[in-house]
């Protein structure tokens, strides 16, 4: 049997995972994220049209891509959203058609969770760091807290489900709330995942000490929830665990709760992702400070191996970890709006 090109990287890594950012744009400004003003966006030119990031996804899927997350900035800000998704939802490659999923604020679902869902999308994200609407403005500088919820509720109903909430807590900001956050997702059968704060913020004032640590957040939930770690994370980003209330170890689980430990336990060594911003520039890592243009080649007529071997240089550049923790480390040049979280 003719083996199948596999896209490993120099540490042995297999990478199955490809984001794709579809825009810079957001109609949110979290604090951790965005500036309020000032935002440099990406030339609105070098943005990848709908047919010119099908053919790049087309590439990625047949050279092994099996997973695709479609993210920002906002991905439903694109006006093509339900194309985008069922046009990748029907490429094919050596692992069959790939998993598309989305994460998303959850603004504008309650109009497209169904069309989403129709078009092919498996599953979604929705980012949610507050259930007050007061802190919600305070915490991404828009009064949308409402249309967040009405998302969430659509993307429910429309069956895009198992759904995640991502939370990033801040200490002194919303930590108050990492119980509350958690409730309610299990209240909706949705799994919350607390991500650690990393750094890249525009603003560059990301703070290993303002950071609230996984460790943290276990701690916090530990006054209302036990929580019991389950086997078998392979190459995802959260540690999963079940969660029963505290002091009823023989109960039936409420359900479960990812932590996102990028900084305190960073899990690199499974890392199987690969990142194309919305201008077209392939990564292989958030933290990367060098990116491979697939957009140029691609608008000059390359074929489908020489884009394939473009993406297996970027590979071969991938380093073994992120490198947070070194002391000679570099937030890259890119804000995470821009690189696609
Ligand atoms: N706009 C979409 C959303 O709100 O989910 C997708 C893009 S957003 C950049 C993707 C995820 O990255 C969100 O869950 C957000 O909370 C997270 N995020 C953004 N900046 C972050 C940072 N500095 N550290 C950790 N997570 C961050």
């Amino acid at each position: 049997m003719r083996r199948l090109p596999l896209l490993v990287d120099p540490h042995g890594r297999e990478h199955r995972d490809l984001r794709i950012s579809l825009t810079d744009h957001c109609n949110l400004r979290c604090t951790y994220c965005m500036p309020e003003q000032g935002v440099p966006w990406l030339p609105k030119a070098t943005l990848l049209a709908l047919p010119e990031l099908l053919a790049i996804a087309e590439v990625a899927v047949g050279a092994g891509i099996s997973e695709i997350r479609l993210t920002g900035g906002e991905p439903l800000l694109r006006r093509d959203i339900v194309e985008i998704v069922a046009g990748l939802a029907a490429l094919s490659g050596p692992a069959g058609r790939p998993e598309v999923s989305m994460t998303t604020n959850g603004i504008g679902l309650a109009k497209l969770a169904g069309a989403l869902a129709e078009a092919g999308l498996a599953r979604i994200n929705v980012s949610l760091d507050t259930l007050r609407p007061d802190r919600f403005v305070q915490l991404a500088r828009r009064d949308r807290l409402a249309d967040t919820l009405a998302g969430i509720e659509a993307s429910l109903a429309a069956g895009l489900g198992p759904l995640k909430l991502n939370t990033v807590l801040m200490r002194g900001i919303n930590t108050d709330e990492a119980v509350d956050l958690l409730r309610h997702a299990l209240g909706i059968g949705a799994e919350l995942r607390f991500i650690e704060q990393m750094p890249l913020d525009a603003g560059h004032t990301w703070t290993r000490e303002g950071m609230v640590t996984a460790d943290e957040t276990q701690s916090l939930l530990a006054s209302a929830f036990d929580l019991r770690a389950l086997p078998g994370r392979g190459a995802a980003p959260a540690e999963r665990f079940e969660v029963r209330p505290v002091g009823s170890p023989d109960a039936e689980p409420l359900g479960t709760v990812g932590i996102i430990a990028s900084v305190t336990r960073p899990f690199c060594g499974n890392c199987d992702r690969l990142r194309l911003t919305a201008d077209g520039q392939l990564r292989n890592c958030l933290f990367a400070t060098g990116e491979t243009d697939l957009r140029t080649p691609l608008r000059s007529g390359a074929s489908a191996e020489e884009l394939t071997a473009l993406i297996h240089e970027n590979l071969a550049a991938k380093l073994p970890g992120h490198g947070i923790n070194d002391p000679d480390f570099l937030q890259p040049r890119r804000p995470m709006s821009a690189i696609g979280g």
